[in-house]
């Protein structure tokens, strides 16, 4: 491929290195009916990686196809894990960085959750702001310590005061990340001060674990921790560190904006981003064929679910089961998405008690951080399932 350019780093030495076709653009919006689950808007993933910073992004992405209102729900807090790694970045906030009777801004905060948590952080007295086109709910809360808008963060938010900026989960989902940071530059005209924390997938941690679940169309854009600190400094701001989060799967970047109007350095550090992501096409196939096995052997005992309808149990379903021989049905525990279907293949998903009655032996869990309290739900409803 020609004329390509790397969206973070403007290198030319840009590799494709993994295709599919036909794959859902939506993972987290779920169908009410299995037919529209079946006739979902599709999209190709074109994955390439960046030579000279290591970025790996979606060539084929089209923004124009993606729809954040209000239905889409990426609300992962229903679980334990996940709720228990909101509460650790706040204390990590709060206790370690001092956020402490700030303004806090979060830029795509969903429906709030962590914003919220950030406010009612006892004797921390945070306010906060915050900002999501798809956000449902009340405006103003907590006595009006926390308020929301239906909108993009963005340089005509310059009269919004900010201490602090947080923004997770969301630049994965942006094809020109500069764009969007450069949009938060702007909206922090005011507030020179104002420090940064992002949180977004390690895609190192994808590519080395071989995790063919975590590439789907929504994400974009794939950092390693050096390109993510490239991406920062090209948009303006200094990056104080970059570490990982959440088992090592998720990159958690400190920043700030530089002062006396220094231009940040942006050394670009390709890392064994090129090989591994060589390897992890290599292995693709390879692990695809090897799902279906397993999977057909453990239908040897009985019925099969998959454990999550978030977009990695999605994406699973897509990949190994797009035809519904192999898999029953996927199980959640966020009653909303239950009695629902799975977005490209139409699988039903369903509430954990339901797996008796399906013939259910054996979920297979899309998330190794999310094991201990799977367990714990399926003895404390008893029910004899194999989690593997
Ligand atoms: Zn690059």
């Amino acid at each position: 491929m020609s004329g390509e350019v790397c969206p973070v780093c403007d290198s030319r030495r840009v590799e494709g290195f993994l295709r599919r076709e036909r794959v859902p653009v939506h993972q987290n919006i779920v169908a009410a009916a299995e037919r529209a689950a079946v006739e979902t808007p599709r999209g190709e993933l074109d994955l390439a990686v960046c030579a000279a910073c290591g970025f790996i992004f979606n060539r084929a992405f089209d923004p124009a196809r993606m729809m954040y209102g209000e239905e889409y729900d990426n609300t992962q807090s229903c679980s334990p894990a996940f709720s228990r790694h909101m509460d650790d970045l706040v204390r990590r906030l709060v206790v370690g960085r001092g956020v402490r009777g700030a303004r806090v801004v979060e830029v795509g905060c969903g429906r709030g959750l962590f914003l919220r948590k950030l406010v009612e952080f006892e004797g921390a007295g945070n306010t906060g702001h915050g900002f999501d086109p798809s956000y449902v709910g009340d405006e103003v809360t907590l006595g009006g310590r926390l308020r929301f808008e239906r909108r993009y963060y963005d340089s005509e938010c310059a009269d919004v005061p900010a201490d602090v900026v947080v923004c997770r989960h969301v630049i994965e989902h942006v094809p020109r990340p500069l764009a969007l940071l450069g949009n938060v530059r702007k909206a922090l005209a005011n507030a020179p001060r104002a420090r940064l924390f992002f949180e977004t997938p390690c895609v190192e941690w994808i590519l080395r674990n071989r995790v063919v679940w975590d590439f789907f169309y929504e994400h974009c854009s794939y950092f390693t921790a050096a390109s993510l600190a490239v991406a920062f400094a090209r948009a303006g701001f200094e990056v104080e560190g970059v570490s990982h989060v959440f088992g090592g799967q998720y990159l958690w970047l400190e920043a700030r904006l530089p002062e006396g109007g220094a231009r940040p350095e942006a050394p670009r550090d390709p890392g064994a981003s090129a090989r591994l992501a060589a390897e992890f096409a290599r292995d693709e196939r390879e692990l695809v064929a090897g799902w279906r096995g397993r999977l057909r052997a453990l239908r040897a005992a009985g019925g099969v679910a998959l454990w999550g309808a978030g977009a990695k149990g999605v994406t699973f379903a897509n990949l190994i089961d797009s035809g519904r021989g192999l898999v029953e049905c996927v199980v959640d525990v966020n009653p909303a998405k239950q009695g629902c279907y799975v977005p490209g293949t139409g699988h039903p998903i369903v509430a954990p008690r339901d797996l008796p009655w399906r013939g259910v032996r054996t979920a297979v869990l899309m998330n190794p951080n999310y094991r201990e309290e799977n367990l714990r739900l399926l003895a404390d409803a008893g029910l004899e399932v194999t989690l593997v």
